[in-house]
């Protein structure tokens, strides 16, 4: 999952209302909204739909056109994540910050040096 490599600080955001989340927030709210759905569906069925929705944020990739269009295809891909990660009981910014934290993995630099 290539899609949340990025800098965790940048993905708190503010909601209509004002307040700040962040990604364990989300995943909180992902949890309130579908996990009895999300239980029932399982872990498979589940990450098939996580399929599903980068393959549709692919395809508005390719359009190159209308950025809201392609926010809502990133929203359902980090959505359907957050759900796979609840019924999966991961807490994904723990995850995320427990790899990146700050510094490539691999070669342990920030900015990245690795050559791929
Ligand atoms: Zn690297």
């Amino acid at each position: 999952m290539v899609l949340i490599i990025f800098n965790l600080r940048r993905v708190k955001s503010t909601t209509k209302s004002g307040e700040s989340m962040h990604i364990h927030e989300f995943q909180e709210m992902m949890r309130q909204l579908y996990f009895t759905r999300d239980t029932e569906r399982g872990v498979s069925g589940t990450y098939n739909w996580l399929v599903d929705e980068v393959a549709e944020l692919g395809e508005e990739l390719k359009k190159e056109t209308d950025k809201e269009a392609t926010e809502k295809e990133f929203a359902d891909v980090i959505a359907w994540l957050a759900s796979l990660a609840n019924i999966m009981g991961i807490d994904l910014e723990k995850a995320a910050i427990n790899k990146y934290n700050h510094k490539c993995p691999k070669c342990q630099q920030s900015p990245c040096q690795c050559t791929f």
